[in-house]
């Protein structure tokens, strides 16, 4: 009995205590404040810890980020907006590029634009720069965008590129650069699952890494939302397919890869089965585009002194130390690589009808023909490595192509040939 007074009376004690420690602070505007950005706003405050705050916005914020010294660490530190509440976690894409040298914290992304919201600063103290982001309104319909996934449809997926989405916000400041894929790398966004405007939260998320992180552009290649709309991620900018542009969300190490970003958090659920069929189609044609087994590993980079193998498809979580791609989303990867090898092996078989490939086993030169005057836009030769030896590219006008294989040694290739619909065969190939 004694002990349950002694809980009340402390229960009653520390409710007092919040309320007298909840209390407005002013956000001083961060110098120097840029007056024509209007989706990008800089404060700096000072927090105590354990301290309840009411933040006002003189503009509608529709996301928000905190940024501190990088010897902080974030323990019980919430937003509150509205109904939502979010516990602010490290962001530890933005520590690896180290363009800021701070803390950053993870992107609250809001149901609504708001203009004020509560702080419990937990951990934090000192001075907190807070970064208010409005992404606007693309006001786009994705359903425009999605296509029905069919096991027999082995073409890329309809994708959303981002000068669509993009619209009104400023473009990336530097041009793309080429990665050959080797990897796929999945990770989710780490927001708010009650965000339903999917092109708000790509907006917002391409606000975060440009504006926040300092990036040039979003840091992944593709993300795909709960309703299985893909949007693209690094824009190619008419020079380089967005699938082969070298993104921003691996551990520093993200030559060769490939990322896809799941729109959401997954730590204690899976993403929705559309968000899953579209992954699975989109890795499928990337993988049969670039000859990649999603049963194997190969070897990354991983660490400067040498490389690691890393299985083909992976999770952000196996480059570093990171809860990425939430533990709902890595725990289905194993299952998601046979989905994507029987998908693969789905496509081939109604192109292996229309391709002839002669003479087999091939000494000094072979001869590819494509049925029904399709279009062969470019033959490879890779040996069992994945080493490529023989490459014909550019356009051909042809429906027949031959390859010369007199300097090959004798054994085992991979024959891989892109029609002209892009989609991609693959079959072996003897050379004696
Ligand atoms: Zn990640």
């Amino acid at each position: 009995m004694k002990n349950t007074y002694s809980l009340f009376l402390l229960v009653f004690l520390l409710i007092g205590l919040a309320r007298e420690a909840c209390s407005q602070v002013s956000l001083v505007p961060s110098q120097p404040v840029d007056p024509s950005s209007s989706y990008h706003t800089i404060y700096k405050t000072t927090v105590h810890p354990s301290t309840s705050y009411t933040l006002s916005f003189p503009a509608e914020a529709t996301s928000l980020a905190l940024q501190t010294e990088a010897s902080q660490v974030l323990n019980d530190v919430y937003i509150l907006a509205g109904k939502d509440t979010f516990l602010l976690k490290e962001e530890v894409h933005a520590r690896e590029t180290n363009t800021t040298g701070k803390l950053t914290s993870t992107l609250v992304i809001f149901s609504k634009p708001v203009t004020s919201i509560k702080f419990l600063s937990g951990s934090l103290s000192g001075e907190v720069v807070v970064h208010l982001l409005n992404a606007g309104q693309a006001q786009l319909d994705t359903k425009a965008y999605r296509r029905s996934q069919e096991t027999t449809d082995c073409m890329k997926p309809a994708t959303i590129s981002q000068n669509i989405w993009r619209t009104g916000l400023p473009a990336p400041a530097q041009l793309p650069e080429a990665s050959q894929v080797a990897h796929i790398i999945v990770h989710h966004s780490a927001t708010s699952n009650n965000v339903t405007d999917y092109t708000a939260a790509v907006r917002n998320i391409y606000l975060y890494h440009t504006q926040v992180n300092g990036w040039n552009d979003i840091g992944y290649n593709f993300l795909v939302a709960p309703d299985g709309t893909i949007f693209e991620g690094r824009d190619g900018r008419d020079q380089l397919e967005e699938d082969n542009v070298l993104g921003a969300h691996f551990c520093a190490k993200n030559r060769g890869t490939m990322g896809i970003c799941m729109l959401g958090t997954f730590t204690s659920t899976a993403p929705t089965s559309k968000a899953l069929e579209a992954l699975v189609s989109l890795t499928s044609w990337k993988m049969q585009k670039e000859n990649l087994n999603p049963l194997n590993s190969a070897l990354h980079p991983l660490n400067n002194t040498s490389a690691s193998l890393l299985n083909v498809l992976a999770g952000h979580r196996d480059g570093c130390n990171t809860e990425c791609p939430g533990t709902a989303t890595y725990a289905l990867l194993p299952q998601l690589r046979l989905q994507v090898k029987s998908q693969m092996e789905a496509c081939q078989e109604p192109l292996a009808q229309q391709i002839t490939i002669y003479p087999q086993p091939a000494s000094r030169e072979v001869f590819i023909n494509v049925a029904n005057d399709q279009e062969i836009r470019a033959c490879r030769i890779y040996d069992v490595t994945g080493k490529l030896h023989t490459m014909v590219a550019g356009k051909i006008t042809t429906n027949q192509v031959r390859l010369d294989t007199h300097n090959l040694a004798a054994g085992m290739y991979i024959l891989h040939v892109q029609l002209g619909d892009n989609t991609y065969f693959t079959h072996k190939l003897l050379v004696l």
